[in-house]
């Protein structure tokens, strides 16, 4: 069957996410017919190069010899099982390392990232009503945050466009200034920023302090926010600041976790420990869903009693999934025996010295370069510039999502040289043409 076969179909049948569906009459889909390494294959054999990780779930590539490997022998043991009073060998692995790895002892599962921000919030929550502080009801999360979209992680969520339509819905959080270091003003360094931004919470912990439970953050960069990064002395005074007053520290590494920012997690590159870890999108090395907060043995005693209630009653019905706890197991494989972190600091020197001329291209402002993520801003009065440039890439043969006028990279940890060459001459040539032409229509709101 042809693609555009599979688009009308899909078109028909398939609600999209994070879509206008209508803008489909025009915006091609595209239907993906295979995939490998970072290539992905529509069905007349055209390939785009995944430089966004499948949504920045994926590690090492499609169609991994050893992610595939993994799973089969898995598939031949056991798919999956209920977690509530059994339990089964790749979770209880899966638990002792994500500990050993983390300090944070006791894992708990779900199937996505919005479920393990939910899971978080409620532990936090509910740790302080058995502690006997049923004030501490509230959370704080940094302007421009992205925490996932179910209904309560839309309440730390600070993307209007996402949130607005289901304010009534919403339990809304205090909102903390963002460190982003694209604010600095003349003279004033990214440290000078972060430390702007912690006097801003600390003036809220200080006013609020009895309401609150606990402040979420993503670790180094906010990512939806358009890649904005930060100095990682925010989280050390963050840290600093909730143990001041009693607030739990939530590191959500849903996007950060697992080597993109250059160390395991993010939050290791502060020397902190938070009250609560979140994970998803790179756990499985995307190739299934699976989520995971891990917490500490302060927050697990404050649960451990004769009485039911004080229990986290909370459950998914594919917690702790098997099969996807094996991909977790042999991505922490890979991470071991191939020495990911340290190939990927000599795939990061390589990829950005390859972007030096989109850096100093004249339209660009703000590159900036985190471990395995890049952005910069493009300078550009077009509205419909995040479409134009989407569009423009995908005729180069690769996959871009811009995210408003943010530009970004977040390839999968095994860019060959050849294919960030491809990569970095596809953007600027279409740097330079998007450049020339002038703006016609307005596509609406960009999403991520
Ligand atoms: C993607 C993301 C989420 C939500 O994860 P889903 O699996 O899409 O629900 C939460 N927090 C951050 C930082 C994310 O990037």
């Amino acid at each position: 069957m042809s693609n555009e076969a599979w688009l009308e179909r899909s078109r028909a049948a398939v609600w999209h996410p994070c879509t206008q569906m209508k803008r489909h009459e025009t915006l091609p889909l595209i239907p993906v017919a295979r995939a490998e390494g970072v290539w992905l294959e529509d069905f007349e054999g055209r390939r785009y190069l995944d430089a966004v990780s499948s949504w920045w779930v994926n590690l090492f590539g499609h169609n991994h010899p050893r992610m595939k490997a993994a799973l089969k022998a898995q598939l031949d043991e056991l798919e999956h099982v209920i977690l509530a009073g059994f339990t089964h060998r790749p979770v209880v692995e899966l638990s002792e390392r994500l500990g050993a790895l983390t300090g944070l002892g006791h894992a708990f599962y779900g199937s996505d990232g919005a479920s393990a921000v939910e899971i978080a919030l409620k532990m936090s929550f509910h740790f302080w009503q058995n502690r006997g502080e049923p004030g501490k009801t509230r959370f704080v999360s940094l302007e421009n945050s992205y925490h996932g979209e179910t209904v309560g992680a839309l309440g730390v969520t600070d993307v209007p466009l996402f949130s607005r339509t289901y304010a009534p819905l919403l339990q809304p959080g205090l909102r903390a200034p963002s460190p982003d270091a694209r604010l600095a003003e003349a003279g004033e360094t990214a440290a000078d920023v972060a430390t702007r931004a912690a006097q801003g919470l600390e003036a809220l912990l200080e006013a609020h302090a009895s309401e609150i439970a606990a402040l979420i953050v993503e670790p180094l960069v906010q990512g939806a926010a358009g890649m904005a990064m930060y100095d990682p002395s925010y989280l050390a005074t963050a840290r600093r600041l909730c143990d001041r007053y009693r607030v739990h520290l939530i590191a959500d590494e849903i996007a950060v976790g697992f080597g993109r920012t250059g160390s395991l997690f993010a939050y290791q590159q502060a020397d902190i420990l938070p009250d609560f870890v979140c994970l998803s999108k790179g756990l499985t090395g995307g190739y299934l869903p699976l989520s995971c907060v891990l917490t500490s043995d302060m927050v697990y005693q404050a649960f451990y009693d004769d009485d039911v209630t004080r229990g986290f009653l909370h459950s998914h019905s594919y917690t702790g999934n098997a099969l996807a706890c094996r991909a977790a197991l042999e991505v922490l494989d890979i991470f071991a025996s191939e020495d990911v972190l340290s190939a990927n600091q000599a795939r990061a020197a390589c990829f950005s010295r390859l972007l030096e001329p989109v850096a100093r291209h004249p339209s660009v402002r703000h590159f900036r370069h985190c471990g395995m993520i890049w952005a910069f801003d493009v300078e550009t009065d077009r509205p419909d510039f995040a479409q134009a440039f989407f569009q423009a890439m995908l005729e180069e043969g690769v996959l871009l999502r811009p995210i408003g006028r943010t530009v970004y990279f977040m390839p999968p940890y095994i860019l060959a040289p050849e294919e960030m060459q491809h990569l970095a001459a596809a953007t600027l040539r279409t740097l330079d043409r998007l450049g020339q032409t002038t703006a016609t229509v307005d596509s609406g709101p960009a999403l991520p």
